[in-house]
């Protein structure tokens, strides 16, 4: 099936089954925190997570014949200024946000660290605090098993239910899902998260939540936070930090285009209003570049490229 044949499909059945919002021309650029990308085939919102169910069966019933890529908050991902000839998924339409069955939390995937951190704080449990300034949702976060300081979100995962990649509905146990540093096996299989269930230890609230604006002062003073970017760009390497060797290669502050590294965390790498997700991903290459000739240190990529050949 030629794939304006099969978007059209696509979009019908969104359309007649009422099973969420569609689009033709919306853009990375909207639906990321850096603020570049080109143009997405078709972007679909679904309304609840049945409806994604069922939209995946027929996608997948029908060939599959296009990319389909998950997007939580887009707050680690550069995507490449051409047009993506694929579907992207985003949850941020999903009405209901988690539920409680006693003491057990269950998270929608659209969910965002800032508001679990808030609920949960004020039902008297602490360390997601650390947590409460990562801008992500819980389905990206738990895909990257994001971290702050020495707390990963892996820790505090009890089960995970995804969709895999040959449309089949899973329920991890955490110690399944081979968390470790920025990955784990939900990443490895591109499976897509459904609902999370969290566990927290419980805590003295008034503690917690002055411990929180510790670590968002903490967070404030250490990255460029009212700029736009995707996050840490590199994974730290084994021995050394990834921003101490950008800073020795001379890179903080250097500008390409739109693009700049920022001096107050060298591994951040921001769009100063017009950049191309081009100028982003040249610095990019070019850091990468001179740390393997200059140190022979290999900096492996944080950011999720989307898009690029
Ligand atoms: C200012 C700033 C500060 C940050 N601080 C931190 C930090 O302290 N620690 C840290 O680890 N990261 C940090 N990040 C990076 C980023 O916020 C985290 O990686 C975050 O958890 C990503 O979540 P997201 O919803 O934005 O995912 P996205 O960026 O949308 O996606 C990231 C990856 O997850 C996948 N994904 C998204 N949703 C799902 C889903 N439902 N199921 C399966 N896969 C999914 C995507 O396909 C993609 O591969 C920071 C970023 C910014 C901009």
């Amino acid at each position: 099936m030629k794939m304006a044949d099969f978007v059209f499909k696509l979009s019908q059945y969104i359309k007649e089954k009422k099973l969420g919002f569609f689009s033709f021309d919306k853009s990375f650029k909207e639906l990321t925190t850096v603020k570049v990308g080109g143009k997405i085939r078709l972007l679909f919102m679904p309304f609840t997570i049945e409806n994604f169910i069922e939209f995946y069966d027929f996608y997948w019933k029908n060939g599959h014949s296009m990319p389909l890529v998950v997007i939580g908050n887009g707050s680690n991902i550069l995507a490449s200024d051409n047009d993506f000839e694929g579907i992207v998924v985003s949850f941020k339409e999903l009405q209901v946000k988690y539920y409680r069955l006693g003491e057990e939390f269950y998270f929608f995937p659209q969910c965002k660290m800032p508001y679990i951190a808030n609920v949960m704080i004020g039902l008297g449990y602490r360390e997601i605090e650390y947590f409460g300034g990562v801008p992500g949702t819980i389905g990206g976060t738990v895909a990257m098993n994001a971290s702050y300081l020495s707390k990963s979100i892996g820790d505090f995962v009890s089960e995970v239910v995804v969709i895999t990649k040959d449309n089949t509905i899973k329920k991890y146990e955490a110690n399944q899902l081979k968390f470790s540093y920025r990955t784990s096996s939900i990443k490895e299989n591109s499976d897509i998260v459904l609902l999370v269930k969290l566990h927290f230890p419980k805590g003295d609230s008034e503690l917690t939540k002055k411990n929180y604006l510790k670590l968002l002062e903490f967070r404030k003073n250490k990255q460029p936070l009212n700029a736009l970017s995707a996050g840490c760009a590199f994974k730290n390497p084994k021995e050394v930090r990834a921003w101490e060797v950008i800073k020795e290669l001379g890179y903080c502050g250097k500008k390409i285009g739109g693009a700049k590294v920022s001096e107050k965390h060298c591994n951040f790498i921001i769009n100063t209003g017009d950049a191309k997700a081009s100028d982003l991903y040249e610095i990019l290459k070019s850091i990468q570049r001179d740390a393997k000739i200059k140190k022979n240190i290999e900096l492996e990529n944080e950011w999720i490229l989307i898009n690029f050949d």
